[in-house]
């Protein structure tokens, strides 16, 4: 467990359903830091913009209405007992209704919005501002974290990401098929790698992890070794 002044900030960016946020909230429990899923804060404003009509039939996003809505959207993450999280909106828990597949085919469209990403992004970074924490997404360690001193960039095969995350589903009673899930994994891709504001990319620095063959254990193995080994470079270099 590092001191208060060593706290840094964390991202793990990548492709959907590569397992970024199990890893990652495994890794902020383990070292006693806050999560922050900015995927679900993604999901809510998609969900508001679904109640409210914003959407049409067609999947097409009414922009504007949503850009001007956006100051009275608020997201948070409420925190249960066993330290694990709950998103809300404007108060709601909305936790399980982010998490549909009906969200999923629509949240790739409203995060490529200008007013969208801006206002999300000035929410991340305040919540980063004490530092402490560990962020995924798409574009932590390039646009809302660029300095963030460890990034992880995850990525799997489609197939691997497509049969875990109909798992999840089937889990939660979702009555989906393989290959819905398999095209809706492969079309947030490319949304997300070919938008114009913050695309997905690999920044840079960060440390590229395939976990197509990796159990869960491996993964948070190499996390917290990958965390140790940042902190001792920090320290060495004063
Ligand atoms: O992480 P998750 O799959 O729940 O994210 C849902 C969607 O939100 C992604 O497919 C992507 O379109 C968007 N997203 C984003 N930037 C982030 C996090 C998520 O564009 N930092």
């Amino acid at each position: 467990m590092s001191s208060d002044t060593d706290k840094i900030i964390i991202a793990i960016d990548g492709y959907s359903s590569t397992g970024k946020s199990t890893m990652a909230r495994a890794l902020a429990s383990t070292i006693g830091y806050r999560y922050i899923d900015s995927g679900a804060m993604y999901r809510a404003v998609t969900l508001w913009a679904m109640r409210h009509g914003l959407i049409g039939a067609d999947g097409s996003v009414d922009t504007e209405a949503l850009a001007a809505a956006l100051p009275a959207i608020k997201i948070d993450f409420a925190v249960r007992p066993d330290g694990s999280q709950l998103t809300t909106l404007n108060g709601e828990v909305v936790e399980s209704a982010i998490r549909t597949l009906e969200v999923s085919a629509h949240v790739s469209p409203v995060a490529a919005i200008p007013a969208v990403r801006h206002a999300l992004t000035r929410m991340q970074r305040e919540m980063g501002a004490t530092k402490g924490i560990v962020m995924d997404g798409r574009d932590i360690g390039t646009t809302v974290f660029p300095h963030a001193e460890m990034k992880v960039f995850c990525d799997a095969s489609a197939e691997k990401r497509a049969s875990r995350r109909l798992l999840e589903l089937q889990a939660k009673g979702e009555n989906v098929s393989y290959d819905e899930v398999l095209e809706n994994v492969r079309s947030r891709d490319y949304i997300d790698e070919h938008r114009e504001e913050s695309p997905l990319r690999c920044a840079p620095d960060a440390v590229r992890l395939d976990n197509s063959d990796m159990t869960k254990d491996e993964q948070n193995a190499f996390l917290l070794s990958l965390f140790h080994n940042t902190i001792a470079r920090l320290h060495a270099n004063g």
